[in-house]
Order: C-alpha cells, then structure tokens, then sequence
C-alpha cells in the first residue's frame, strides 16, 4: 500500500481512519500516495481555525501579514524542485505547465505581499470619502472595511494544485482570515505538500492554513455566517454549493469560478492583418496545448473573418503539428497528459460529440505518444476543429471539452462576431487581435459586460504581452453568467471578499479616529 497522506486540520496533522482513495500518476499508470479525509473532527478543525488562528492574524497589521507571504514564497522555492517532481508524476506535466501552477503560485504570493506592504501597519481599511448625511457638516459617514471573523473554505478543481490554492490564500491570509483547503482528490498530493511544508517551517500562526484531502462530505456544513467560501470548478458542483443552507440560509458569502467557452477574435480590415493572423494563431496553439487544454482561461472558440478561414486553420494547425505528445519527462516533448483516465475518457467523448457538428482540421489522433505506453498514459493530441455555420450549433458555444481542442469559426462582420461570442453566456477572458487602438478599445468595451478580462494582443505588444490564459494577480480573474459570476484577484480589489464593509455614522471627529 502506497503512503495516506496527512491532513492539516486543528493546528496539527492528522490522518483520515479509512484505506483512502488512490492518486494515479496519469502516464505510467501506477499509484503513487492515498488520501483520505475520513473521521477527522472537522468541527473542531473549524473552531480552532475561527477561535486561535483568526484572532492571531488579526493582531496583525496589512504590513506584518505581508510578511508571512513573503515567508510562504520563500519556503516554497526552496521547495521547488519536490513540486516539480510531484506535479510531473501526478499531473503529468512538462516543467513549462509545472512553471504555471508553481511559480505562478509564487509569484501571485509575492505580488500580494508587495501590494500588502503598501498598506503598512493599518490594521482596517477605509472605503472611500466621508460623506455629509444631513444639515450638520459634523455628523457624517464612513465606510470601513475589517476582515471577516471567520474562516475562509476554498474548494479547488484538479487542474491548478499550486496557483489554485496560493491565489486565493494570499488575499484572504493578508486580510487576516484563516485557510481551510479541500484540493480536488486527483491532483491533492502537489496541495497537500504545499501545506505540510508551510505548516512545518511554522511560518504561519497555528491554524491559519489548513488542507483536507478526500471527500467533501460534512465541510459546508461547518459554515457559519462570518465564514466565506471560495469554489473552482464544474457548474454542476457550483449549483450543489449554491443551494446549501450554509450558503442559502446563513448568508455565508460565496464565490464560484466554473467552466467557461472562452475566445479568441480576430479583427478584420486591418492593415497589419498578416501579422494579427500569426499573432492569433501563435496564441491559440499555445492555449491548446498548455496544460493540456485544462485551463479555465483556456480558448475554446476562435472566430475570423469568413474569408480567412483557411489560411487561420492552416496557421494553426501547422503550429500544433509541431507539439510533441507524451511522456513529460522526455525533453523532446511538449506537452505531457491529461490529469487523469476520468478526465482522458471525458475528453474523448466531449471531442466525439463535438465532431459530429465540425470538420477535423487537424487531428490530434494524428500524434504519436511518444514514450509513454497509449494503452495506459493519459495523453491525447490536440485537436482543431472547424464549424462554417457557427449560427446553427449551439454545442460548439455550450460544450466545455477540458483538454486540448479548439473549434475554429468564420464571421461576416464585427456584430456578427460579437453576437457569438455573447453565445458563450458569459466567460472568463477573450482575446483581441489587430492593430488600430480605436478599433481596439471599441471592440473590447463591447466585450467587457460578457467578460471578466478582455486580452488584446497588437502587434507593438505581441512580445511584452502576458498571455491570454494567464491570469496575472494584478488583474480581476472570474467571469459573469456561465463562467460563474466570482471575481478573484485585481490587485487589492481581492481583500474585499474576506472583509466586511460597514457604514459608521458619527461625528467627524469619531470618524477621523477611525483610522
Ligand atoms: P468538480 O468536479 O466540480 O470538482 C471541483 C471541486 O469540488 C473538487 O475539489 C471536488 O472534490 C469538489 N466537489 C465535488 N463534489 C462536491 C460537493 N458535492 N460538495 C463540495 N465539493 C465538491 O470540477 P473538476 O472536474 O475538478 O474541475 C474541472 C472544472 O473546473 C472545469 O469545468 C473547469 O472549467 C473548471 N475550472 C474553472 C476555473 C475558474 O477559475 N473559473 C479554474 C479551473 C477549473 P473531489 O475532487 O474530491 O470530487
């Protein structure tokens, strides 16, 4: 029997009473830990998170909490190579994905602990001006903002082990709020070590960093009014969270990042239209094949105008020729496996399902796996599909296949294209390519009341640009509608969902005391 690793709850380890469920690595086939979060007093591990942690936290000032992110990034590089070596073996990753999840973690700690040291040694925040209520100039009000009393709960999905916890623990830690961390089961081990390494260097007050490996069985249940809860993954999942009386009657505040059909526009009737279709398709077969596919952010749905077509599915498709598939740990490859035969099998019916309304422009089967066995490894080609009537299908603009598959679509004219992209309900991020900053910021404006981020890429950017799926700490990550309705991260923006906002009403003199 492979290691049950332990859980960090109540301030101390502890191991779950039953066998545990297996993690696979997803290329070699074989298991490589258990966990398990069976017979663990989850309300005691609450409470002490709540009644020891919180209070501790919150003694702290903005400045001092910033410094404990600080120490988490350093405890974490001086880790790094173990993280790379359990994201390899459990995620199947090639150390460019590994970098994303890990040092993308990292460094969204290390910006927050930049933005918290801006606050110093306040120990609240004030939100906006005073304002007069009534004939007297000195009774006024004051907004304030003070870290919630509670715990914050994050649920995580498979695909970001590493970033998925640190960029939500980072704002919550700097606004004073203790972590409770339940990682998806297929990937937790990468989560787990994360934790055990923070938890043991004793960088942190006891208790304020949590993980429970397992079943999710009885967490909600541990809510209560002052508590918040952070959710990445399905829509299925979100609307079991949604509908808990922690969440519908005890007002326990919630956020969902789910799935989203994300897209790539390309603009037409632009004089630098060559450079934005290389641009575009550059960007798109990186976004396929990063990770595999499993990215939130990832693009699902590139539009270009109707006479572009071939040439766009030409650009990309001989890019994603070029992706080498298989054993990450051959330096020869590229692009590593799917996390697991769940997601393998979920991948491949989604792509079946979607070929049956497209036409294969390059085909993923096409890959040979080089290194890794095909009967036993994870690992699937990145597929182009391409539908000329995008009106028609509405599972190219509902279906999520989370792997590497795109489906290309042609458009008559700038309304046309924005109608289709509107078709995806609301999305994560899509991106813009052209040139004309008029065109430019017109187009992306359109696009803003569907989009949590909207990535332009021009041809002055196209080296310094970050990436359409990378989501950078100083910008808002979360989308409306279908891609959930959260908001994380925005530089500070991201301490309001673990503060409360108050009005205090009182003489102006009270309220310059505030601070
Ligand atoms: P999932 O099945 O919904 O699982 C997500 C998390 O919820 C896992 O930790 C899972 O635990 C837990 N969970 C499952 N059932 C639960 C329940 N009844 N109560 C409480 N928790 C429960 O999603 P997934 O398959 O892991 O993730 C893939 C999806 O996530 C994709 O659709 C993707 O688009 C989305 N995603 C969105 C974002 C974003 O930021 N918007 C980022 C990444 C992924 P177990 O693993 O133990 O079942």
């Amino acid at each position: 029997m492979t290691e049950l690793l332990s859980n960090y709850l109540a301030g101390r380890a502890q191991h779950g009473t039953g066998p545990g469920a297996p993690l696979f690595d997803p290329v070699l086939g074989h298991e490589l830990v258990r966990v398990d979060a069976s017979g663990l007093n989850l309300a005691e591990g609450f409470a002490f998170a709540r009644e020891k942690a919180g209070p501790a936290l919150r003694a702290m000032s903005y400045g001092q909490r910033a410094s404990l992110l600080d120490a988490i990034a350093k405890v974490l590089q001086a880790r790094r190579d173990d993280y790379y070596e359990i994201s390899t073996a459990n995620s199947g990753t090639v150390r460019n994905d590994t970098a994303v999840d890990v040092d993308g973690g990292i460094y969204t700690l290390t910006t927050f602990a930049k933005l918290g040291q801006a606050l110093g040694e306040r120990h609240r925040l004030v939100d906006g001006e005073m304002a007069r209520l009534g004939k007297d100039p000195a009774f006024q009000s004051q907004h304030v903002l003070v870290p919630t009393r509670g715990v914050a709960l994050f649920i995580n999905a498979f695909n970001f082990p590493g970033w998925g916890l640190w960029e939500k623990a980072a704002p919550a830690l700097l606004a004073g709020v203790p972590v409770v961390v339940k990682p998806a089961t297929a990937t937790a081990w990468l989560t787990q070590r994360m934790v055990h390494d923070v938890v043991q260097a004793g960088v942190l007050p006891q208790g304020a960093l949590s993980v429970i490996c397992g079943s999710s069985a009885g967490l909600l249940d541990q809510l209560q009014p002052f508590d918040v809860v952070s959710f990445t993954g399905s829509a299925d999942t979100a609307s079991i969270i949604r509908s808990h009386p922690a969440i519908s009657r005890r007002s326990v505040r919630v956020n969902i990042e789910a799935d989203s059909i994300n897209s790539a526009l390309l603009l037409r009737s632009d004089p630098a239209a060559p450079e934005a279709l290389d641009l575009l398709a550059k960007e798109v077969a990186r976004e396929m094949t990063q990770k595999s596919g499993q990215k939130c952010t990832a693009i699902r749905r590139v539009f270009v105008p109707e006479e572009l077509f071939e040439e766009a599915a030409e650009a990309i498709s001989a890019r994603l020729a070029k992706t080498v598939v298989g054993n990450p740990r051959n330096d020869a490859v590229r692009m590593g496996s799917l996390v697991s035969k769940e997601q393998f099998v979920s991948v491949r019916e989604g792509l079946a399902e979607l070929k049956a309304h497209t036409q294969v422009l390059h085909d993923g089967a096409a890959h040979p796996i080089v290194d890794a066995n095909p009967q036993i490894a994870c690992c699937i080609g990145p597929t182009l599909l391409g539908a000329r009537d995008p009106d028609r299908n509405s599972q190219l603009h509902d279906m999520e296949v989370f792997g590497p598959v795109a489906t290309l679509m042609p458009y008559r004219d700038t309304e046309h294209a924005l109608a289709l992209l509107r078709r995806g309900q609301g999305s994560l991020v899509a991106s813009l390519y052209g040139s004309g900053a008029d065109m430019l910021a017109a187009t992306a404006l359109e696009l803003a009341d569907s989009h949590g981020r909207v990535h332009v890429i021009s041809p002055d950017v196209a080296e310094s640009q970050t990436g359409h799926g990378n989501v950078m700490p100083q910008s808002l990550h979360g989308g409306p509608g279908r891609a959930g309705g959260g908001e994380e991260l925005g530089g500070l923006r991201a301490l309001n969902f673990y503060h409360r906002r108050a009005a205090v009403q009182a003489a102006t003199t009270v309220l310059c005391a505030l601070n």
